[in-house]
């Protein structure tokens, strides 16, 4: 599987949900703006962890155990759009994934990749997003044997306690 391809498996499965899809991409209408109204952290969300600025959410179609997406609160979908203060959380976020998705699972790597438009991957490209998953040797393969077949091999609620009690203080 080359990288292309393993990108290209990122695309955001949002979209293909019903829900997802007849949202649109417009500002305040989208999956991760309605996410972000919905409150603070909780099962229910997917919400794992959230700051002023920033939220880290479980992506609910996951190519991986613990798949989180990192993204501002805000409706954003450039780099260049971004806050200072919304810069800084998306890596303050990002790095407090990493750490939990090491804690909790003890991977043997992690992917840490943004889309940007909707050639690139991005499922919902209006709303920046960074995956951050874990990788364990072999898992490639796997994922090429079982192509277009979606597994999960850990319900949602277990990943978002699992997380949860993971997360590094802040
Ligand atoms: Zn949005």
């Amino acid at each position: 599987m080359s990288l292309d391809e393993l990108w290209a498996g990122w695309r955001s499965a949002y979209i293909e949900s019903g829900d997802a899809g007849s949202g649109g991409d417009q500002p305040g209408d989208c999956v991760f703006c309605r996410i972000a109204r919905a409150g603070d952290a909780s099962v229910a969300t997917g919400v794992v962890w959230r700051s002023d600025t920033t939220m880290a959410v479980l992506n609910a179609y996951p190519y991986a155990s613990g798949h989180l997406l990192v993204m501002p609160s805000r409706h954003v979908g450039e780099l260049d759009d971004l806050t200072p203060a919304e810069s800084y959380g998306l890596w303050e976020g990002t790095t407090m994934a990493a750490r939990a998705l090491r804690s909790a699972y003890g991977p043997d790597g992690l992917n840490l990749g943004a889309n940007l438009g909707r050639v690139a991957g991005a499922g919902v490209p209006g709303h920046l997003h960074m995956h951050v998953l874990p990788r364990w040797a072999g898992d490639t393969n796997f994922m090429t044997t079982v192509a277009n077949v979606r597994v999960i091999p850990e319900a949602l609620d277990v990943s978002w306690e699992r997380l949860r009690s993971h997360w590094p203080a802040t």
